[in-house]
């Protein structure tokens, strides 16, 4: 997907893409696949390896089936059978926290923009956040309390309705979507054993402040695409495979902080962090400096890896930036360093045979 870019804008629009049209997106481009058999309906119960191959128990329409396979990466989300049958671990907390989120849509809302309300009139003492998305749609979430809320007795009581005319106020509006959510902050402290990936939320699951989940599953995936390919084309040594865990699990490590610290802005879960963040909100209203420290999100960017390893084999062909294929003729440059621009990267690629 190609997002054009306004030259007279210094920085790229805001784009609000539903997660359900990405997936659509996705799946799409897996189904034209020819090299990929998509497989629904089937689920994992088990999964093993040895030093040879990955081995899966699998539940399918047509009764159990086992599959012998070279690898395996686990994207079945944050209970994943792959994590727990293969010992990855998952480490982190879970907040006390949860929230009310529902999707509407409305034309012409007293609102025109992103807005984030703290301690509002209509939900005191707690957060309430409203997001544009497109076609007219606004994304609703608002701060509850720590008990499990029953959905369908929220709508049917009207407190949906009350909650929904308090932000966007009296426009007609369709509800398209109702939820609860709870925070966790977990990761997987590997993200490679063996023949086994994680990637996505199967690896790890962040509060949803920065956009990072699904975002940065997609870059794992993106990560690790590329070297199974050429592994498993024989164009290099499996070694590649290696840097996987090398550059995913530190920006897991990164994003997970980043969510974790915006979390805590956002609903602080003890007084000590509640009176911080209201001092802050205050102060930010007088001293322009101030404003700063209110911890919005930071929203996913890019990962930047360190210098590249070379995992190839060829000795004479090592370089700091440099894969080497077998039997090299050819050199494939696959990573830049952390401080080259787009435009170097550009130019030293330009002279590169792959
Ligand atoms: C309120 C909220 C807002 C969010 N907002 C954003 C956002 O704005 N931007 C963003 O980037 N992310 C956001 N996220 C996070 C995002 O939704 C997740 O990170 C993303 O869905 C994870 O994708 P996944 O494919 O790794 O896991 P999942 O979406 O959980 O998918 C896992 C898949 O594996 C399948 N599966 C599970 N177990 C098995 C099995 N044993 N056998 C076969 N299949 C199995 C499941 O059926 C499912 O299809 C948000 C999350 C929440 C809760």
């Amino acid at each position: 997907m190609h997002f054009t870019a306004d030259p007279e804008e210094r920085f790229p629009a805001f784009v609000n893409y539903a997660q359900r049209d990405t997936e659509v997106l996705l799946v799409e481009r897996l189904r034209a696949e020819s090299r990929i058999t998509l497989l629904v309906e089937h689920r994992l119960t088990a999964v093993e390896q040895d030093h040879d191959l990955v081995r899966a128990q699998v539940e399918s329409p047509a009764g159990p089936l086992q599959v012998e396979a070279a690898y395996v990466v686990g994207c079945d989300g944050a209970g994943s059978t792959v994590r727990s049958h293969l010992g990855f671990g998952f480490e982190g907390r879970s907040y006390d926290i949860r929230f009310l989120l529902c999707d509407v849509r409305a034309h012409k809302p007293a609102i025109a923009e992103r807005r984030l309300h703290f301690d509002p009139p209509f939900n005191r003492g707690r957060t309430v956040l409203v997001h544009p998305a497109p076609d007219s749609v606004w994304h609703i979430d608002w701060q509850v309390g720590s008990d499990p809320i029953d959905v369908a007795e929220e709508r049917a009581s009207g407190r949906v309705d009350e909650r929904v005319r308090a932000v966007l106020g009296d426009p007609p509006y369709d509800l398209l979507w109702l939820t609860t959510y709870s925070f966790r902050s977990l990761k997987a402290p590997r993200m490679r054993i063996g023949r086994a990936f994680l990637a996505g939320d199967a690896a790890h699951v962040y509060s949803p402040y920065g956009a990072r989940g699904l975002n940065s599953g997609l870059a794992d995936a993106d990560n690790l695409a590329w070297r199974l390919a050429l592994v498993l084309t024989g164009a290099v040594e499996p070694t590649v495979l290696g840097g996987y865990d090398r550059e995913r699990e530190p920006t897991a490590r990164d994003n997970l902080a980043i969510t974790d610290t915006t979390a805590r802005f956002m609903a602080p879960p003890s007084r000590r962090l509640r009176w911080r963040r209201d001092a802050v909100l205050a102060a930010s209203r007088l001293v322009p400096s101030v404003r700063r420290l209110v911890n919005s999100g930071r929203f996913y960017e890019p990962a930047r890896y360190g210098p590249a390893r070379t995992d190839g084999p060829c000795e004479s062909e090592r370089s700091s930036r440099t894969i080497c294929p077998r039997g090299c003729p050819h050199r494939l440059v696959l990573y830049c360093a952390r401080n080259e621009s787009a435009q170097d990267l550009r130019a030293r690629l330009a002279g590169v045979s792959t």
